[in-house]
């Protein structure tokens, strides 16, 4: 579980950020609360507007902490899906029903008292299935094995609860208490329900405190916030006592906090994530790339760099130089310092080849035991030869004593380039590879270029 950023400790910054936020949230209400009840002026878009936020945020908030449950197995995340999916459910319902939003009296036959009542099946239900989330965590954390099926059948009384109770709320609501009365919910106030719904809220935030304590997770925290937000909703809303006063907006406004706290989490979760996954996925790349010995580029990225500048030289109709490069007598080397020595001793040639390289886009890798080839795409013979030779010399320089008849480690490198517009009829590698064994041949220890008699075969044919 410690793989998502939120789980892990939150640092400084997000606890300052939080911070705010709850004091922000506790501002809010300070400062609306003594005149929660001030009516202003009905703003028909508000409520579409503040529910499709509302219903969106949720809707995504809850298939991420599902995404979330499925990799950690936590009950809290498949309780809080289950919640957000509730609430985003119940606030659909919210948006069809509300008078004035799409049918004077709401859609779906809705009664006056179904819109209060929705609001409190919301509000008491998204605490209650947070607090079922506690319990479940709680008893998983003794000897309860919280299983997918258990997060399914969640999940399932979630939604369940929300159709059925929206269902009693817009066909039954006759049969249900009086909420509001001549537009002001100050029934409400006074009724049990709006009693439960507080000593939900305030039970699921004490509950997130005392559990998380020191907020262990920065999952923590940003629930902690969005419990706060939802408890300032829910004040604002009782001392509003009526639709468009100040308390019913600034109560909006907290809904708003409260279903977007832990959606941000989240989302900077996935972004972080995004990044972590490309660093690592071009770590892999790099390391695949590499020789594990000498850290140049290995046979495999070769090959395809090959028949890549292959293709390039024959369109674009561009020299492309091989220089082949192999340790003289370098048995022998093995034989008198040990293969250690002899690992050492190729770790230096590599350096001393690489340290030679002019332009980018030149590469050296290694091409198999103590042969290394390089690849000069753009250059001419001459400077091919020149690069050969500086590279002969900076290997000669590193002074490596040697039982051969030169005395040191010395290298021998056949060169060759297809000239531009010759490529088609030119296969450099093999045409460096036969340089070489002329070098060979000629004694070690010296550059051999120029143009092959012999197997010219195409570009083509390798490039393909
Ligand atoms: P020549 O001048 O003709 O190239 O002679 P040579 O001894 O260099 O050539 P040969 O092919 O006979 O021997 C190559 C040696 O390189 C044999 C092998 O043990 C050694 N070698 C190949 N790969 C490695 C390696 O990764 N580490 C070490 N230490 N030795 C290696
Ligand atoms: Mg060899
Ligand atoms: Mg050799």
């Amino acid at each position: 579980m410690n793989k998502l950023i939120t789980s892990r400790r939150p640092t400084r910054l997000h606890r300052w950020i939080a911070l705010s936020i709850a004091l922000g949230i506790g501002l809010l209400v300070a400062a609306i609360y003594p005149y929660a009840s001030q009516p202003l002026p009905a703003c028909a878009p508000f409520v579409p507007i503040f529910c499709t936020a509302v219903v969106v945020t949720e809707a995504i908030t809850s298939l991420l902490m599902w995404v979330r449950f499925r990799m950690g197995k936590s009950p809290i995340d498949a309780a809080l899906a289950a919640a957000y999916a509730f609430s985003s459910l119940t606030c659909a319902v919210q948006l069809l029903i509300f008078p004035g939003v799409f049918a004077p009296t709401g859609l779906l036959g809705a009664s006056k008292q179904t819109a209060v009542w929705i609001w409190v099946l919301w509000h008491g239900g998204f605490p209650t299935i947070v607090l079922l989330g506690f319990a479940a965590q709680h008893l998983a954390s003794q000897r309860f094995l919280f299983r997918l099926k258990h997060a399914r059948l969640l999940l399932l009384v979630a939604l369940a609860g929300s159709v059925a109770g929206c269902v009693m709320a817009v066909r039954f609501s006759d049969w249900l208490p009086m909420l509001i009365k001549d537009g002001s919910y100050s029934l409400l106030r006074h009724s049990y329900f709006a009693l439960y719904v507080v000593v939900a809220c305030v039970t699921a935030l004490a509950a997130q405190l005392a559990i998380s304590g020191r907020m262990r997770s920065v999952l923590d925290l940003w629930l902690s916030i969005a419990l706060l937000a939802f408890l300032a909703d829910v004040t604002l809303t009782l001392a509003g006592s009526a639709r468009f006063t100040l308390g019913w907006y600034g109560a909006r406004v907290a809904s708003v906090i409260a279903s977007s706290a832990l959606l941000a989490a989240l989302l900077v979760e996935i972004s972080m994530l995004y990044s972590r996954l490309a660093r690592i996925n071009e770590d892999l790349e790099e390391k695949a790339n590499r020789d594990a010995l000498t850290g140049l580029y290995n046979r495999g990225w070769f090959d395809a760099a090959y028949t890549r500048e292959c293709l390039v030289a024959r369109h674009q109709e561009r020299p492309l130089s091989v220089l082949m490069v192999d340790v003289d007598h370098f048995k022998l080397f093995n034989d008198a310092y040990g293969h250690a020595a002899g690992d050492d001793c190729l770790r230096l040639v590599a350096s001393a080849l690489t340290g030679c390289l002019r332009r980018q886009g030149d590469a050296v890798s290694r091409y198999g035991g103590e042969e290394f080839v390089v690849l000069l795409p753009g250059c001419a013979t001459a400077t091919a030869v020149s690069i050969a030779e500086a590279m002969r010399s900076a290997v000669r320089k590193l002074d490596i004593p040697a039982r051969s008849p030169a005395g040191r480690v010395t290298i021998s490198l056949g060169v060759f380039t297809c000239d531009a517009g010759k490529a088609k009829s030119a296969d450099p590698l093999q045409g460096a590879d036969e340089n070489l064994y002329r070098a060979k041949e000629a004694g070690r220890d010296r550059v051999v270029a120029g143009t092959r008699k012999t197997s010219a075969r195409g570009l083509r044919a390798r490039a393909v």
